[in-house]
């Protein structure tokens, strides 16, 4: 299970911390993620955000099915709260973007 915590100041987003877990996945080869949840400061589950969303995603189509805690104690499936996924239908190989895009940035 990947735990998240958003940091939140002012009600701005400053960093999603879905973003350095999937990093420290990433960095260790795995890409599927079960279930996860965000929290706000208070340590009440909140939706994640699209950005989040949407990275989680393209990590695995498997993640769709990911399970999300969207409130306390209220769970739903990724795919739920990501409709009208422009990835469906389109015959895109899903692990492929970010593992890429890791390669362009470590060529630098
Ligand atoms: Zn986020």
């Amino acid at each position: 299970m990947l735990l998240a915590r958003n940091f939140i100041e002012s009600g701005e987003v400053i960093l999603c911390a879905e973003h350095a877990a999937v990093a420290e996945m990433l960095k260790q080869g795995e890409y599927r993620i079960k279930a996860f949840v965000a929290a706000d400061p208070q340590g009440n589950a909140v939706p994640p955000c699209g950005r989040c969303r949407e990275l989680i995603s393209q990590l695995s189509k498997e993640n769709l099915e990911a399970v999300v805690e969207v409130e306390n104690d209220m769970f739903v499936l990724l795919k739920d709260i990501l409709p009208y996924d422009w990835k469906t239908n389109r015959g895109r190989e899903w692990n492929g973007a970010i593992h890429a895009e890791i390669r362009t940035h470590s060529d630098y």
